[in-house]
């Protein structure tokens, strides 16, 4: 898979990220290797990203999700509704080794 070219500080590059990620398998599952900054927000962005199986309308927040099929009353499972729920984060050790990688050329020069 080519480099998706995105900062991916934000949750709207991540959404690219996990979006393209998501539409370029064709499997069940994808697990995604991610730190720092990243894994964080993918976290976050897995809990509260939602789309609405009636209406097809996303929501980011799942206070939001909840109160709109209240609203509509609609009788489905809150679970089934995560956008990213076939996505499992592999938290990795990439800052880690480049911090120390950095610590190390200062300590030569
Ligand atoms: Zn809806």
């Amino acid at each position: 898979m080519q480099p998706i070219l995105v900062n991916p500080c934000s949750y709207k590059s991540l959404e690219t990220v996990l979006d393209t990620i998501v539409a370029k398998t064709e499997k069940q599952w994808v697990a995604i290797g991610c730190d720092g900054l990243p894994f964080s927000l993918c976290s976050k962005m897995i809990e509260n990203y939602f789309i609405c199986p009636h209406c097809n309308e996303s929501f980011t927040k799942k206070v939001q999700f909840i109160n709109h099929i209240n609203q509509e009353n609609l009788d489905i499972e809150i679970e089934n509704c995560k956008k990213y729920k076939n996505i499992l984060l592999i938290p990795g050790m990439g800052h880690i080794d480049i911090n120390n990688t950095k610590a190390l050329f200062k300590l030569r020069g």
